[in-house]
């Protein structure tokens, strides 16, 4: 299993790929010894779980290596950007612990460089405008094996180039009846340097440079001479761009002194089953109303992820363990999952909760009695203290922890048996009262008062142990439950539209969960708890006072622990 390989060799000592080049220029003394990574989002969607792999390798090497890391808007699309896009972009790697300072970059910064640059490889004869349509010059590409064809607009005078490229700039054509394409090598076994297109005519107006430009640089245009004029040494990126890498070494040899140029190095992207990673396709989701928006905790987004209750720290600590590598591979959602309940697990406070109640009677317990019970915050943390839960005659327990006719191994409460109520007394059950279905209505038991947790002489074993909540001071609140939004483990892999693979039961609401009252006093949003024997919850910012809701984080069932011990 990779996950395994890849923590291990971070152990060893060491640093992954990636960081091993950087030590290696940094020690060689390149660009007079700088550090400067970026990370480049596109402002077209939400961050997800793959992007904070870049962010924690473009900040983190950083950070690691006295350098500093640009955040860089990659603009360059009109159609599709977005200022509200721009915001939560800030807001997620703020949250994921990382700071860009004053290095806010947009690529619409460099258009007039980028433009200028273009022009002159007009004039040098190394770009030409293309009249024909996108279908046409698609179809001349050729294939890997076999050579392109010449565009017959290839041979174009400079002159003619130059006029073409300032009215297209000006508006005065339609979108999509001419392009600007470089002219390399039509033959090239790099497709990429078959005449890339250098620019379209777009004539929506950009968010941030209005009506100035009709013209925008294609991403292959931009993005390595964006680099080059920030002054980025180290532009770490996915695999899909190593083809790609070599057009940007040729454009910045044409625009680049000796002293000077960024290095660009590809790791893997990161994977995760049972969800989707593709941008246009959470956009889909989001769109089409099949999630409850970005911020859906379903969703594989920072701001989902978030909303779920899944931390910075293990975030970090699933990308630590994923590892970078030079090979793509699919990484499993229990690992990520693993890493969250491990985190959790020791800041967690623990509270009880029942979220699918019966009531249990105690009737030699004096009705109207009250006992304040002391219960542990984080057995994790002795530090963090007790805090007081009511006792009374009437308590709400699980329905799943009572049987009738339990089965041998069955060790909860059932007619006969005795249990113990956690931190509190051992109780033994006396009966039942049905409804006219025939479901269980309350249940009776008897408490052994010279039981009570704590107290001397309380120390008679039994096999059970329940949570439970006091019904006259529980607090009634809502409960999100998730499961995989997909219900295939690679959807991306399979043949069909990837929405029909949705789970269709990947949201479960339970209006009626029995809260214990310390807990509904102090939970305020984001805050997480674990319910005793349940799992991981987190308060959802859509709470108000007195009506709280809650998203489930992640059970307690760690089922890739359990594989790793299996291994
Ligand atoms: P698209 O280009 O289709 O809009 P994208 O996910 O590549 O989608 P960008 O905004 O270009 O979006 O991504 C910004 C940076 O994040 C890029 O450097 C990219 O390599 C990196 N990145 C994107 N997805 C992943 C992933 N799954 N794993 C690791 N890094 C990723
Ligand atoms: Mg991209």
């Amino acid at each position: 299993m990779e996950e395994i390989t890849q923590k291990k060799s971070v152990e060893e000592g060491g640093l992954n790929f990636v960081e091993q080049e950087i030590v290696k220029d940094l020690e060689e003394g390149k660009n007079g010894g700088r550090l400067n990574t970026r990370f480049p989002p596109e402002p077209n969607g939400y961050l997800h779980i793959g992007h904070a792999k870049a962010i924690i390798m473009d900040f983190g090497a950083a950070r690691k290596f006295g350098g500093t890391c640009n955040l860089r808007l990659d603009d360059t699309n009109p159609q599709k950007e977005d200022t509200e896009y721009v915001e939560s972009i800030k807001r997620d790697i703020k949250w994921l612990g990382y700071d860009w300072e004053d290095r806010l970059f947009y690529a619409s910064d460099y258009f007039p460089q980028l433009y200028d640059f273009a022009i002159r490889l007009i004039k040098e004869g190394k770009a030409y405008v293309d009249e024909q349509t996108s279908e046409e010059i698609a179809a001349q590409k050729g294939t890997p094996t076999e050579p392109g064809v010449n565009s017959p607009y290839r041979d174009r005078p400079v002159e003619e180039n130059l006029e073409l490229f300032e009215k297209m700039n000006r508006g005065d054509f339609e979108e999509g009846s001419m392009v600007l394409r470089a002219k390399i090598d039509m033959a090239n076994g790099n497709m990429h340097f078959r005449d890339p297109i250098m620019y379209r005519i777009i004539k929506k107006p950009h968010w941030r440079t209005g009506e100035k430009w009709k013209v925008y640089p294609m991403y292959d245009f931009a993005h390595g001479q964006s680099d080059y004029f920030e002054g980025v040494t180290h532009s770490i990126c996915t695999l899909e761009f190593v083809p790609h890498r070599p057009l940007y070494d040729y454009f910045i040899d044409l625009l680049a002194g000796p002293d000077y140029r960024p290095r660009q190095i590809e790791f893997n992207r990161l994977n995760l089953t049972y969800t989707v990673m593709s941008k246009r396709k959470l956009l889909q989701l989001v769109q089409e109303g099949l999630v409850n928006g970005w911020d859906d905790p379903r969703m594989p987004t920072l701001c989902g992820l978030r909303r779920r209750g899944y931390t910075p720290s293990s975030i970090r600590d699933f990308v630590d363990r994923i590892g970078y590598t030079k090979y793509e591979a699919l990484n499993h959602i229990e690992l990520l999952e693993h890493a969250v309940r491990e985190d959790l697990n020791k800041t967690a406070t623990r509270v009880s909760a029942v979220v699918n109640p019966v009531k249990l009677i105690l009737t030699n317990y004096p009705e109207d009695k009250e006992e304040t019970i002391m219960m542990e915050n984080n057995p994790e943390n002795p530090n963090e203290g007790k805090h007081p839960m009511p006792f009374t005659r009437e308590l709400w327990i699980e329905r799943e922890d009572f049987m009738e006719n339990p089965p041998k191994k069955f060790f909860r409460l059932s007619p006969d048996k005795e249990v113990r109520l956690k931190g509190a007394y051992i109780i033994r059950c006396t009966g039942v009262k049905k409804n006219a279905d025939g479901e269980i209505e309350e249940i009776y038991a008897e408490y052994d008062p010279d039981t009570k947790s704590g107290m001397p002489g309380s120390d008679r074993k039994v096999k059970g142990t329940l949570h439970w909540v006091s019904v006259p001071s529980a607090v009634n609140v809502e409960v999100r439950d998730y499961d995989r939004l997909f219900s295939v483990e690679n959807p991306s892999a399979e043949e069909c539209d990837f929405r029909e693979l949705l789970n269709p039961d990947s949201l479960k609401v339970r209006k009626d969960v029995k809260l214990e009252p310390w807990a509904a006093s102090m939970a305020k949003p984001e805050d997480h708890f674990q319910f005793t024997r349940l799992g991981y919850y987190t308060v959802d910012p859509d709470s108000e006072p007195g009506k709280l809701i809650f998203n489930k984080t992640i059970g307690l069932k760690d089922t890739w622990a359990k594989e790793q011990k299996k291994l």
